[in-house]
């Protein structure tokens, strides 16, 4: 009897805490496969595996596969539920399913584990382009002063203020076509969707590789602060024919409009 409650409670800390299994990498074994087989996006992959590439897989080198498709996501100030929700365009109930024990108020530093496959689902599929990020534009599109050189410089796309480590969506189905640093934009992607590119700059962490197919509203990275940034946002361009466009202009009108499910307060 000691030893089923002993086990019941084992699997009770299993459940609660552990969001994945440790996978030992075997012969012949690809990052496509891997996502296949496990049903994980290779994005969600390579987000709980930093270090990985198609091309660095191991044979014995343990990977951190996520039970379903989610991220880990700890938040380094105080935030509502909802608030939360709104940075993966996701209702709050996808998050208090998963984690037991969350409440409306979650504390900085809070580790929540956060499903991103259902993403699609919030994005309405009549936008051409979608909102890569949950967040307010803190600088526009065209001639400003550039606050860290003091001179008017052309902003070639919007800034959107986000916390560090926020998810950054595709905002277009396209194909990686860079993926790694660049003066001034720091950890950038550059999406290709035929006639048009997308920029996503100041990354601080980049989930996706040149050639990888990516679909509207598919995570892709988290928001940083690299290259020449003043504070943790995402810069975003619209690039057609890559001459630099107002993003603005192709987006959906509000933030909200995306995310109907959630628009609740
Ligand atoms: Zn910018």
């Amino acid at each position: 009897m000691r030893k089923i409650i002993a086990f019941a409670i084992i699997m009770m800390v299993g459940i609660t805490f552990a969001f994945y299994i440790d996978y030992k990498v075997q012969a012949g074994d690809t990052l496509y496969d891997l996502s296949k087989n496990f049903n994980i996006p290779i994005p969600v992959l390579m987000d709980w595996n930093p270090s990985i590439s198609p091309s660095n897989l191991k044979i014995g080198q343990t990977l951190k596969i996520p039970l379903v498709s989610g991220i880990m996501y700890k938040p380094s100030k105080a935030l509502t539920l909802s608030a939360l929700a709104k940075y993966f365009f996701i209702d709050p109930e996808e998050i208090t399913s998963v984690n037991l024990s969350i409440g409306s108020n979650i504390p900085a530093n809070k580790e929540v584990f956060v499903p991103v496959g259902k993403v699609n689902t919030s994005f309405t599929q009549l936008a051409d382009f979608v909102w890569p990020a949950y967040g307010s534009i803190t600088s526009e599109f065209g001639w400003r002063l550039h606050p860290i050189y003091n001179k008017n410089m052309f902003h070639s796309g919007i800034d959107i203020g986000v916390p560090l480590s926020t998810p950054v969506f595709a905002a277009r189905g396209g194909t990686v076509k860079y993926a790694g640093w660049q003066s001034g934009y720091g950890n950038v992607i550059i999406i290709d969707h035929g006639g048009y590119q997308t920029y996503y700059a100041h990354l601080s962490k980049i989930n996706v590789y040149i050639g990888l197919r990516v679909e509207k509203g598919d995570f892709i990275a988290r928001s940083g602060n690299t290259g020449t940034s003043t504070g943790p946002h995402l810069h975003f361009e619209v690039r057609k024919n890559d001459e630099p466009n107002d993003p603005v202009a192709y987006l959906p009108r509000t933030n909200t409009y995306v995310m109907r499910r959630v628009f609740s307060e």
